[in-house]
């Protein structure tokens, strides 16, 4: 078997926002979006990340491409560091845009994602054109291909984003990102707004583009019923932190932590005779602000005992290849 080999390492990921007229012995309060993160993907690979929204998911994926400055930790994408802030070191902006070309990010909203007043073929041609990636009397022709391979035809070019349904611009956002010849691409919840019978759709389109363009995805989800047949991996976050991470299927099929029980038992069943009784987690999701000491899923935890208050628990393996932060395990 070919050896897989890391494409993206994330080590220590944190993003905090100071929140805004306070002001606290020492310093200002802080909203932990990100809460010391650690992963790798694996080239070829589908790492899904699911959470409830407000879980720090798209902030997380926003920071490792540096699109908002981190906090802490490092990213490294194959043997370049992207930032190590501990370490005090950033890639350059000459290599920052190489790398860009490389990474690539979907957006869960398509319409906003896209300029109102510029045509696909403007959309779609100016990263083409400012990464040189063909020669400029082949743009168009160039991006008539990569929209094809997206399912839109060539006279998709002259039409505004206004003018295409959903599912549609969403083709297009995969279009933008394909088009400058990307190795990774983080998918920012790129099915959030479509229909479930277009969200399949879309989901079939980006496996097929995985497999014939060698791409290796980073799938931000909070429907872990929508990432559970399309990822290789699954991490699972609440409040800024993985809590349970793991191989897909054997998460899916025993999930070990009680909030992925819990997102689990929400997904609807297919299968007529299999039976799964729904766990409802009381209240909301806490403020990043102000996340409670112990165990940070204890407010809505069924399982919460005094410990949990007290002390919280770390990532740690609890079967082969399967972490959870929990204290039952
Ligand atoms: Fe629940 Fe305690 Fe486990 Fe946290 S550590 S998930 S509160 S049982």
């Amino acid at each position: 078997m070919e050896e897989q080999s890391t494409l993206l390492k994330v080590s220590g990921l944190k993003k905090y926002f100071p929140v805004k007229g306070t002001q606290i012995i020492g310093g200002k309060r802080m909203l932990k979006a990100v809460d010391d993160v650690s992963f790798s993907v694996e080239k070829g690979s589908i790492m899904g990340v699911i959470g409830e929204s407000g879980c720090g998911k798209s902030t997380m994926g926003r920071t490792i491409l540096k699109l908002t400055e981190p906090s802490g930790g490092s990213v490294r994408y194959k043997d370049k560091i992207l930032f190590d802030v501990e370490g005090r070191q950033e890639i350059g902006k000459k290599e920052l845009l190489k790398t860009r070309k490389e990474i690539q990010m979907i957006f869960q909203d398509s319409y906003s994602a896209l300029d109102p007043r510029q045509n696909i073929l403007k959309v779609l041609s100016e990263g083409v054109v400012k990464h040189k990636v063909t020669d400029k009397g082949s743009v168009k022709d160039y991006c008539a291909h990569i929209l094809s391979l997206c399912g839109l035809e060539e006279s998709a070019l002259y039409r505004f984003p206004h003018e295409f349904s959903g599912g549609q611009r969403q083709r297009i956002g995969i279009a933008r990102a394909l088009a400058v010849g990307p190795e990774f691409i983080v998918c920012d919840e790129p099915t959030v707004a479509l229909d479930v019978s277009v969200q399949s759709q879309i989901l079939n389109l980006m496996l097929d583009l995985k497999e014939n363009m060698s791409l290796t995805y980073l799938f931000i989800s909070h429907n872990i019923g929508v990432v559970k047949h399309f990822c290789d991996k699954i991490a699972v976050m609440y409040l800024g932190r993985f809590v349970e991470t793991g191989n897909a299927y054997e998460l899916c099929r025993e999930p070990l932590h009680p909030y992925t029980q819990a997102l689990l038992s929400a997904v609807p069943i297919t299968n007529p005779w299999e039976k799964k009784k729904r766990i409802y987690l009381e209240g909301s999701i806490p403020e990043g602000s102000d996340i409670p000491k112990g165990c940070r899923f204890h407010t809505r935890c069924r399982h919460a005992q005094e410990r949990c208050r007290i002390e919280e628990p770390g990532l740690s393996e609890a079967a082969p290849g399967r972490f959870a932060a929990c204290h039952l395990y």
